[in-house]
């Protein structure tokens, strides 16, 4: 099972908005350059390639930022792509930004 890496999972994820990614500057720097690509049209996916998102771990695998602070709580569990997907049954069903994608 894989989840897919489209841009409406990647609006749904709660990623950019966890605790563990807040302070990270490498992640701040990823989510400005995003906007700017959402802003000039690119609604296409393809542009949105996986090293660009700094989120939708369950589908990509392992953060590319590393400074991010894992002590935080992970918001994996209140996110619908989570539910949809029934990643609670999952072998690692929380952390995928350290852990690597769902499995
Ligand atoms: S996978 Fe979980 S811990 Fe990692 S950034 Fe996303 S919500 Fe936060
Ligand atoms: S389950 Fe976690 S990594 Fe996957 S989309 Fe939701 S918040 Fe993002």
């Amino acid at each position: 099972m894989s989840i897919d890496f489209s841009m409406e999972n990647i609006k749904k994820c709660l990623c950019m908005r966890c605790p563990v990614q807040m302070e990270s500057q490498c992640v701040k720097d990823k989510e400005k350059i995003m906007i700017l690509m959402t802003q000039q049209d690119l609604d296409s996916p393809m542009r949105m390639d996986e090293e660009r998102v700094p989120g939708l771990y369950c589908s990509t695998g392992k953060a590319i930022c590393k400074d991010i602070n894992t002590h935080q709580i992970c918001r994996c569990n209140e996110c619908s792509v989570w539910m949809g997907n029934r990643l609670d049954k999952k072998e690692t069903s929380k952390y995928f930004c350290i852990n690597g994608k769902a499995k």
